[in-house]
């Protein structure tokens, strides 16, 4: 039984997903106490007991301790099974979030699984399916994971009701780690408007802002289009598509908060990044640590990539796959950021 500190390091939400994920992956039981223990309200909240409710059904887990609020878990899981899922999570909790938690599990088991999740699709704190859709899944299907990912509706907090779907296929023996040291020339960047529900001068005030302060016009600035039944919401979004991998950056319009500033915000943020050379923004580097640990252990090969910035996020994520995984990190400064080395331990 694997002992998991839910307050170590950045003691939030992801170490209970990443456990989740890696006890399915590796058949390993885990128990883990205190949980949440970094947040304000601390324990199992809706979103994180959806993802362990989520993770069950998968897998046919036995959980001790799946109850609102509990800061205890055990869980032990069983065989994972391919299949069709759908899983719907109240009050707008992050449908990307719980993807995550599923996706590595279904792409080790032995049949392809389509996936229906519906709550939030563009939750602050999580990745925008937009990010997993460009920036993810592409890095995942390089790694040998075949997938496709679809946006059905958007749902924004605290409404929720968004819903996308997945078609993860299984990756066998074809788990193939790799370096990712450059990002490469830029090929292509835009920025766009999801405002659903709300007037459409307001994201065009965002983006004309936004224009100005990257030096942006014309196609690279797009009000996207609304479906019925979304909204309300606001997310201002930035691609920028490198020759080896796509970022994807993202700030929320908020009440108080006026279109200029989500824009002024956005733009510093796209400007950090693009002041370094290192590969990975900050968020991509604590989300593609275990993908990657998962193809060096199949693999038996080390692999390493170099990012922007290395997070309270990122470390907890190492230490919590290191427990599960026999595999080895080292980072180092690294140029203007830094280097994550992984190797069969
Ligand atoms: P809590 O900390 O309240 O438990 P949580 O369950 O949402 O919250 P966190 O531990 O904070 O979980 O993890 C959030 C994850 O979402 C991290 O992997 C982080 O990199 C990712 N993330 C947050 N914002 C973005 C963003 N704008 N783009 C991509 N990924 C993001």
């Amino acid at each position: 039984m694997i002992e998991i500190d839910g307050a170590a390091g950045e003691g939030g939400g992801q170490i209970l997903r990443s456990a989740l994920a890696l006890s399915m992956c590796t058949g390993q039981p885990f128990a883990m106490l205190r949980i949440r223990a970094g947040r304000a309200r601390p324990g199992l909240m809706r979103q994180h007991l959806a993802c362990v409710h989520a993770a069950a059904a998968i897998c046919g887990a036995q959980v001790q301790g799946a109850e609102l609020n509990s800061q205890a878990l055990h869980f032990t899981p069983g065989p994972v099974r391919a299949g069709e899922y759908r899983f719907v999570i109240a009050s707008a909790g992050s449908c990307t979030l719980l993807l995550q938690t599923l996706w590595p599990a279904l792409m080790l088991a032995d049949g392809e699984s389509r996936l229906a999740l519906v709550g939030g699709t563009h939750n602050p704190a999580a990745p925008p399916f937009h990010f997993l859709e460009r920036s993810y899944a592409p890095l995942l299907r390089r790694l040998g994971a075949p997938c496709e990912l679809q946006l059905r509706r958007l749902g924004f907090y605290p409404a929720g009701g968004g819903e996308i779907s997945a078609v993860l296929g299984p990756a066998g023996d074809r788990l193939q780690p790799f370096d990712l040291e450059e990002r490469g020339a830029l090929v292509a960047n835009r920025a766009e408007c999801f405002a659903p529900g709300l007037p459409r001068s307001v994201a065009q005030r965002e983006l004309d802002r936004l224009g100005q302060a990257l030096g942006w016009a014309g196609e690279q600035l797009q009000v996207a289009a609304v479906r019925q039944n979304e909204g309300p919401g606001n997310a201002l979004l930035v691609t920028l598509d490198h020759e080896h991998l796509s970022e994807v950056f993202t700030q929320f319009g908020r009440k108080g908060i006026s279109a200029e500033n989500v824009a002024h915000d956005l733009a510093c943020e796209v400007r950090r990044y693009q002041a370094r050379q290192a590969a990975l923004g900050a968020h991509l580097a604590d989300q593609w640590a275990l993908p990657l640990a998962l193809a060096v252990w199949r693999s038996g090969h080390g692999a390493s990539y170099t990012c922007t910035e290395l997070t309270p996020h990122a470390h907890s994520n190492f230490a919590v796959i290191a427990q599960f995984l026999p595999v080895r990190f080292s980072t180092a400064a690294a140029g203007d950021g830094w280097r994550v080395s992984l190797a069969p331990a």
